[in-house]
């Protein structure tokens, strides 16, 4: 099918109209910003270039942002390193008092940003506005958690002598954040770095900067001083090499893709910053024959269609024991073919558009990979007739190892379900791949339910559930997933120093 431009559709098109009144409404309130965030201020980029943002529902273009050139990111990493002492040396009440207002800003906030979350992503409004409230969380965590970086003192080996522990910001933070949560990918990184008393260059995803300034926006009138976060979107090749080239910038935490996550890396090592790094998933959610089966069935659904299947702890494959493998299958497409596909400011929709073309053609090469593989479509399969870059959802039957969907995301609404028929053969199929994000089982038994989240070889499991997001927990990948945490006080050890003081002369 060829399809329609969205915005041509007759089903899409009077949103075009909606979403502007709606964005023209929220450039008045002072949350629709296109230029550069730097020491406190908007400014224009030095140069002309600027980036198109679209909605991903109509691909009708919404703003167009101003684009950093070298030298505007150098100015933020400057506005950063100035920034970051003062900020630092304030104390961690006060840094704590921000972050908490911050967090009462955004909740006030929460309809207003998720419209424009909507807007330039394309998920369904309740999520957006769930995302905003979920980034709220974290900063209100890290606004509790700032008051917490406690120190040690250790027991002496000589007499006269004091030994003590303490925790120090690292310092200036380059941040590099993806287009499939707008929100949250940015309160997970700028809390704990601005609560542990870093400076922040945040550079936003081309396609989603729109968030990230309404957030910059709401810090400032929250009362963070200038030049403690700063916003520049622009080309990503020259905004990562400048953050990764300077050495004022100590650490970069970045969210994305595994191949620009290597890349950073390389890049970084040659002024040995320290990496945060949340890369890509391969999800295994694992059904065993004592699975509560409704559970399992609600718990699939939900983390399969979640933002699309756009998330890094979707589930990508979908393993299933033989004894449940047919009736789940089968309740399974029923469900999925009973979803709402549509534009996400339209009441009752639960898939929007993927986030574009190449999205999309992503998912069509995975589905003829598996069905020249031999899977078979027992559901969806085909661009939505909505147009643009809306897709079906789609469950595949006959899902095996040797397909493309088995070894790397698949990123859009696509089920493939693999049966197996024993634990072990379940657990060894789950780790094949080079991802270690998140994984997930349903089991009655318990003792299965510890052997096998001791045997899978990554970094969050769900058991029963295929809902684990909690600021409050350690979130990050083992293998090639990633290196550190976000969220919980791990996330803000990532953000400070350990330094050994050593006291002598002072007496016993
Ligand atoms: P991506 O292509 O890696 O982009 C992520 C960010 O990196 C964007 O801001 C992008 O900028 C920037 N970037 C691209 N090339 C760069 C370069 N050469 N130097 C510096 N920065 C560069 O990933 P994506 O497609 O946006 O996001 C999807 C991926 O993120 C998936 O693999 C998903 O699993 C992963 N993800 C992981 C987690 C997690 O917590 N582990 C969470 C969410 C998503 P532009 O937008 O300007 O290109």
């Amino acid at each position: 099918m060829t399809p329609l431009a969205s915005a041509e559709s007759p089903l899409v098109r009077p949103h075009v109209a909606d979403v502007r009144q709606r964005l023209e409404a929220l450039r008045g309130d002072g949350l629709l910003r296109e230029d550069l965030f730097v020491d406190g201020a908007l400014r224009p980029a030095t140069g002309d270039a600027r980036l198109e943002v679209t909605d991903p529902a109509t691909g009708a273009v919404i703003a167009r942002v101003a684009s950093a050139s070298g030298d505007d990111v150098l100015a933020a990493v400057e506005a950063a390193e100035r920034a970051r002492r003062h900020w630092a040396a304030r104390t961690a009440t006060d840094r704590s008092n921000v972050l908490w207002r911050w967090h009462e800003l955004i909740l006030e906030h929460r309809h207003d940003l998720g419209v424009l979350l909507t807007a330039e992503q394309g998920k369904p409004l309740a999520a957006a506005e769930g995302e905003v409230a979920y980034s709220a969380a974290f900063i209100r965590w890290y606004a509790e958690e700032a008051r917490r970086a406690y120190g040690e003192i250790v027991p002496s080996n000589k007499a006269g002598r004091r030994i003590l522990v303490t925790h120090q910001p690292v310092g200036v933070v380059g941040a590099i954040t993806p287009w499939n949560f707008p929100s949250l990918m940015i309160a997970r990184k700028v809390a704990p770095a601005i609560a542990a008393g870093c400076a922040v260059v945040l550079k936003p995803a081309s396609e989603t900067p729109l968030s990230a300034l309404a957030l910059a926006e709401l810090a400032a009138r929250a009362g963070l001083p200038p030049g403690v976060l700063n916003v520049v979107h622009g080309d990503p090749v020259e905004v990562g090499a400048v953050l990764t080239g300077d050495e004022r910038v100590r650490l970069i935490t970045f969210t994305g893709s595994t191949e620009i996550g290597r890349l950073l890396m390389a890049q970084s090592a040659r002024s040995v910053k320290r990496l945060t790094l949340e890369l890509g998933g391969n999800a295994p959610f694992i059904v065993f024959d004592d699975a509560d089966l409704d559970a399992a069935l609600a718990g699939a659904i939900e983390s399969k269609y979640r933002n699309a299947g756009q998330t890094c702890v979707c589930a990508n494959r979908i393993l299933v024991q033989g004894g449940v493998h047919d009736e789940l299958v089968e309740r399974y497409a029923e469900q999925a073919a009973a979803m709402r596909v549509g534009h996400g400011l339209e009441a009752g929709v639960a898939i929007g558009p993927l986030i574009d073309e190449a999205a999309v053609r992503k998912v069509e090469r995975h589905l003829a990979d598996a069905a020249a593989k031999g899977a078979r479509v027992l559901g969806g399969g085909h661009r939505h007739e909505l147009g643009g870059t809306f897709f079906e959802p789609t469950v595949l039957v006959g899902a095996d190892p040797s397909m493309e969907l088995a070894g790397a995301e698949t990123f859009g609404p696509v089920a493939p379900f693999f049966r197996f028929e024993d634990e072990e053969e379940a657990v060894e199929l789950a780790n094949s791949t080079e991802s270690g994000l998140a994984a997930y089982f349903f089991t009655r038994d318990l003792g299965r339910a510890f052997r096998v989240s001791e045997g899978l070889e990554f970094g969050v499991v769900g058991v029963n559930t295929g809902a684990i997001s909690y600021e409050g927990a350690p979130f990050g990948g083992m293998k090639q997933s990633g290196l550190g945490r976000e969220g919980s006080r791990h996330g803000l050890e990532e953000f400070l120093e350990t330094k050994y003081v050593c006291i002598e002369g002072i007496g016993q």
